[in-house]
């Protein structure tokens, strides 16, 4: 117990790697400014889960937390599609969710865009062969953009989320 405490006394508030977190930090600036520009500061995202294994939205989740705080970017995640300007979908697309997909994307307003988050949309990822599933995501909707990974963590969501910003 002893030694626990001369350690923590010793270190300072920890949180990501000093280079990492610089990264972040411009990843974030470059964010908010791109939302300022192409959205005037505010997008939201309807994010529509079609057939993950949920560690996707783990960490999308994550996104929402005090260190990566996305709202204060001006990013929020909604609850209805009708308040969307991006769905943000994630897993292989099921049979099962096929129609509630295409009801979520209908809903959104123009202009809109979609984007796929992890590799199951692409097909790359566990459950592929899986009877239940329609098939990639692209061959159903117009997707504007992919982030790749199985899952990918917060700092890549970022990421992508950023190199979508710019794309369109
Ligand atoms: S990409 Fe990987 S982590 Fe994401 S839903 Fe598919 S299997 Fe799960």
């Amino acid at each position: 117990m002893i030694r626990f405490w001369e350690k923590r006394a010793k270190t300072s508030v920890v949180t990501e790697h000093p280079e990492l977190e610089t990264q972040i930090d411009q990843i974030r600036r470059s964010i908010k400014d791109e939302v300022k520009r192409k959205f005037a500061g505010s997008l939201a995202i309807r994010m529509v889960d079609s057939g993950s294994c949920n560690a996707c939205e783990a960490e999308c989740n994550a996104l929402s937390n005090p260190y990566y705080d996305l709202e204060r970017l001006g990013i929020r995640f909604v609850a209805s599609p009708r308040h969307a300007d991006v769905m943000l979908l994630s897993g292989l697309l099921t049979f099962n969710m096929y129609h509630h997909v295409m009801d979520a994307w209908a809903q959104i307003p123009e202009p809109k865009w979609s984007v796929t988050l992890g590799d199951c949309p692409l097909m790359n990822a566990p459950f592929q062969k899986s009877f239940a599933i329609k098939g990639p995501v692209a061959e159903h909707l117009p997707v504007a953009h992919h982030i790749p990974g199985c899952p990918p963590d917060p700092e890549t969501i970022m990421q992508g989320l950023l190199e979508f910003l710019k794309k369109i």
